[in-house]
């Protein structure tokens, strides 16, 4: 007998597990490699392309220089609890304790993942609020749970991120005895909405009600835009509402705060017990999180204050929507104005774009944007379940994490094309 397998036996070895089979590509793997192919100005995928700060950067050389190689902490390198305890106790108005209310994770995605595994047992239904960062659902899928969506609506025409809202009767609906969890985002992606406190204290009661555990996802807290008057906007943490620090992990992300989204530093607050379950999962993803990188982590929330750095974020990413909501008004683009997070939607339904048969229209808006204006977004569907996708038929989404002269570029090759 052979000892080479048979044909029909390598057929099926090659056939993904059954959780996986259904996934495709991520739309930012596939959209970042189109702006690459057609040298596109890239405002899909969010991530800076500008310096991280200097503190950070020396924190990480000096962490390796000192040779601090070998695997960290499980729950987090000590250093960095201390100072998210420092940093997050005054936010979440109680002393936080940093070796059972904290978790690093391997960038805010890991900790939604290790999250469903932590706490979602198959036949859990969790609610996503439509749009949503599309690892959400295949992480709920993953663990055995079953997505319920609820989208958020907004009137045709909207020009302000805040006037979607959720339909709290469409969402009272969307519970059962079955749910478990409810992801909240705000600052939100791709939208760029900040739940108000009123807003919060609905979805509050209603968690409270179905005594449901909630996973706030708050990686753009600092990336939050006063109103055109001046007056300030608030960022409110669902976790300091009466009865939410129970019942709420809440999800912060280094990449996003201090523009290193490549290091994959993230954590999770909230109560021991939800701590707990996170790590139990954690501890078989990746065991420890990268221990150089969140010495650096830690160094860099230690100086922040001292350097008002989280004021300069805000200040100088304002500066950047406001160029980008520029340049697309500039040439008849009517983008949704987001008061918070590095993105913002845009109308597109008067673009005379030609969709292929059997291609969602935001998708072929998207790929047109990069072949033909040079300038690339991201498609909002990935960030709907199926049936709602036709939400974002007339949606496009771009990005203003980048350096000026690239905004400025973007700006330019609108105005080509467009103007
Ligand atoms: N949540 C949201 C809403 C996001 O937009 C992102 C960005 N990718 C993440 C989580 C993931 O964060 P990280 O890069 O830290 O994994
Ligand atoms: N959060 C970023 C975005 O929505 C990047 C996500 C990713 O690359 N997975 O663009």
């Amino acid at each position: 007998m052979s000892n080479q397998p048979s044909a029909a036996a390598s057929a099926r070895a090659f056939v993904p597990a059954n959780r996986v089979r259904g996934f495709g590509t991520t739309v930012f793997a596939e959209f970042s490699a189109m702006a690459l192919q057609y040298n596109a100005v890239n405002l899909g995928q969010g991530f800076p392309n500008f310096p991280a700060p200097d503190f950070i950067k020396r924190a990480a050389q000096e962490a390796i220089e000192a040779d601090l190689n070998q695997y960290a902490r499980g729950a987090g390198q000590i250093r960095l609890v201390n100072a998210l305890a420092e940093t997050y106790g005054p936010l979440f108005g109680r002393e936080l304790d940093p070796l059972q209310e904290i978790v690093i994770t391997t960038g805010a995605t890991e900790g939604i993942f290790a999250t469903m595994q932590g706490l979602v047992n198959p036949g859990d239904e969790v609610i996503l609020i439509e749009p949503f960062y599309d690892s959400y659902s295949p992480s709920v899928i993953m663990a055995g749970g079953t997505p319920v969506y609820v989208p958020l609506r907004a009137t045709e025409g909207t020009r302000r991120a805040s006037e979607w809202w959720l339909d709290m009767d469409e969402l009272a609906a969307a519970f059962s005895p079955r749910t478990r969890l409810l992801v909240l985002n705000t600052p939100m992606n791709p939208i760029g909405k900040i739940f108000s406190r009123t807003e919060l204290a609905q979805i509050a009661a209603l968690v409270q009600q179905h005594d449901v555990l909630v996973l706030s996802d708050e990686v753009y807290e600092w990336m939050v835009y006063p109103e055109p008057d001046g007056a300030p906007v608030e960022h409110v943490r669902l976790a300091t509402l009466p009865g939410m620090w129970e019942r709420t992990l809440t999800l912060g992300s280094a990449g996003k705060t201090f523009s290193v989204t490549g290091w994959k530093i993230g954590w999770a607050i909230g109560p021991a017990p939800l701590v707990h379950a996170v790590l139990m999962a954690h501890q078989w993803i990746p065991f420890t999180v990268a221990t150089p990188l969140q010495e650096a982590v830690a160094t860099a929330l230690e100086q922040a204050p001292k350097e008002d750095y989280y004021q300069w974020l805000a200040t100088t990413y304002q500066a950047k929507r406001d160029k980008l909501l520029v340049a697309l008004e500039d040439v008849g683009l009517t983008p949704v104005r987001p008061d918070g997070s590095y993105f913002v939607l845009v109308a597109t339904g008067h673009l005379p774009v030609p969709v292929p048969e059997g291609t969602r229209r935001d998708v072929a808006v998207a790929r047109w944007f990069t072949t033909n204006v040079g300038v690339t977004a991201i498609p909002p569907s990935p960030f709907y379940s199926p049936d709602h996708q036709y939400l974002t038929d007339n949606l496009a989404r771009f990005c203003f994490c980048k350096t000026d002269e690239m905004l400025d570029e973007a700006a330019r090759r609108f105005r080509a094309k467009l103007g």
